[in-house]
């Protein structure tokens, strides 16, 4: 029909192509080769995504938490135009430069929380985290303590697959995929429930990260690595507190705080950074995704001043960098989307969208006696599903609740994600674009009312 915008045959193509020769992260090869792609993109618009079909999905994880200003920005298409047909790469290696790095460095220093004042430039999360931890050992190497190398992350935290990421990502799944790993790597409790934070009264005491510093030696470990909220791990808000006290906990013992914000960063939590919401500075920061909502390949390293100084003090080569480190074409959309993140108030309409979401959720709360932990920090949110809520009792494990209800809305047209918790796989995430609208969010509510109607007729 005149609707499809790929023809049925080149369609069938495709399929057979991908099926073939592509190789898809997180998907069950077997299955793929043999049923192909769920479906595949051809265009975007705003929140809204189309396929090969033509049909038309709402984004509502911003694809991989990332496409924070929508799809088909005409700007940043020009953006990326102009600077590739100007000078579209250059090296950043042995002194090396380019202005849009330089400018994004100055604008993204000066936007960035207390005195992080340096960025290393990478092309996306796993690697800023990779590199996050070189920094913190190449740091401790040059204040003379060489031996400060381990690395403590949180449980459930998600941090990326290149190995160190995927040492410090503690989600079974992904270590379950390849048994390579780094050593010096410690998964804390993550204390997703209020707690006292690290004391010792506290019954998660043992396995807490004051636990690990104490029982392996703060002269041992590098750095924390923590989400300010963690993402894929299932959508959790730290307690009040948390982050505080992780600093507190990280300035007792001498240990370097790195926030993980390649989701939070830029806008998502209704914040510039994840952690503005507490007022919290960490030592490193680590951004992609938002950085250049998904137009361009781009992640960084934000240093405090203090790491910087002491770089900067010795002869020493910073034997480390990738061929995209600082790329001219990426760092020029970057700064665009920062323009724009600030020109058209998208932070504080993330903040108003929150207030809808939450109306959202109180009506789905009111109206589905199988839902409950919702929770919404900016556009960062996601909602629990059990059988019995107040008992806090799960599924049967036969059934995936998230999975299904998020089936229902991609019959729907909507795109949502499924997580698990302890308790399986009963989290369902959502996060639009940051430019949304109360009518696209009332939409978004309307599909996920039905979805959940369908699923509880069936197993309630
Ligand atoms: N850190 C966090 C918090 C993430 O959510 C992700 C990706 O989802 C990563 C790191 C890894 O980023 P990338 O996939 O760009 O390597």
């Amino acid at each position: 029909t005149d609707q499809l915008s790929v023809s049925p045959t080149a369609l069938v193509d495709l399929e057979e192509l991908d099926k073939k020769h592509y190789l898809h992260p997180t998907t069950i090869p077997k299955i793929h080769a043999e049923q192909g792609p769920k479906l595949s993109f051809t265009e975007g618009n705003g929140i809204y995504v189309k396929d090969t079909k033509g049909d038309e999905y709402i984004d509502g994880l911003s694809m991989l938490w990332n496409v924070n200003l929508g799809h088909g920005n005409q700007e940043l298409a020009n953006t990326a135009k102009e600077q590739m047909t100007k000078l579209a790469f250059s090296s950043s290696f042995a002194g090396y430069s380019n202005e849009p790095a330089v400018r994004l460095a100055e604008k993204m220093t000066s936007m960035a929380p207390g005195d992080l004042n340096a960025v290393f430039y990478t092309s996306g999360g796993s690697e800023s985290n990779d590199t996050a931890f070189k920094l913190s050992r190449f740091y401790w190497s040059m204040k003379g303590k060489p031996e400060k190398k381990k690395i403590i992350s949180l449980k459930q935290g998600y941090h990326g697959v290149t190995i160190a990421a995927q040492t410090a990502t503690a989600i079974p799944l992904f270590h379950q995929f390849s048994s390579s790993g780094i050593s010096d790597v410690f998964h804390a409790k993550p204390h997703l429930t209020d707690c006292e934070l690290g004391g010792r009264s506290h019954p998660d005491y043992e396995g807490s990260i004051r636990d690990i510093v104490e029982k392996e030696g703060a002269d041992t470990i590098a750095a924390v690595i923590v989400e300010p909220v963690q993402g894929s791990g299932g959508v959790h808000m730290p307690p009040d507190g948390y982050l505080e006290a992780v600093r507190k906990l990280c300035d007792e013992f001498g240990i370097l705080f790195i926030a993980d914000e390649v989701i939070c960063g830029f806008g998502r939590t209704g914040k510039m950074f994840g952690v503005d919401n507490w007022d919290v500075v960490p030592d490193l920061m680590c951004v992609a995704k938002g950085i250049s909502s998904g137009y361009s390949q781009l992640g960084g390293v934000l240093i405090k001043q203090e790491i910087r100084d002491t770089l900067v003090q010795y002869d020493q080569v910073l034997a480390h960098g990738f061929t995209y480190s600082g790329h001219p074409t990426a760092c020029a959309v970057a700064l665009k989307n920062i323009e724009i993140l600030e020109r058209d108030e998208v932070v504080a309409n993330v903040k108003s969208m929150e207030h809808e979401l939450n109306a959202g959720f109180e009506y789905l709360k009111d109206k589905h006696p199988t839902v409950t932990k919702t929770r919404a920090l900016g556009l960062l949110a996601g909602f629990e599903l059990y059988k019995d809520r107040d008992e806090e009792i799960p599924f049967d494990s036969s059934i995936l609740p998230s999975t299904e209800v998020v089936e229902e809305c991609f019959n729907r047209k909507l795109i949502l994600r499924p997580l698990a918790s302890q308790v399986g796989r009963n989290i369902v995430a959502i996060a639009p674009p940051l430019i949304i609208n109360k009518r696209q969010v009332e939409d978004m509510v309307a599909i996920i009312d039905d979805s959940i109607s369908d699923f509880e007729k069936k197993h309630l």
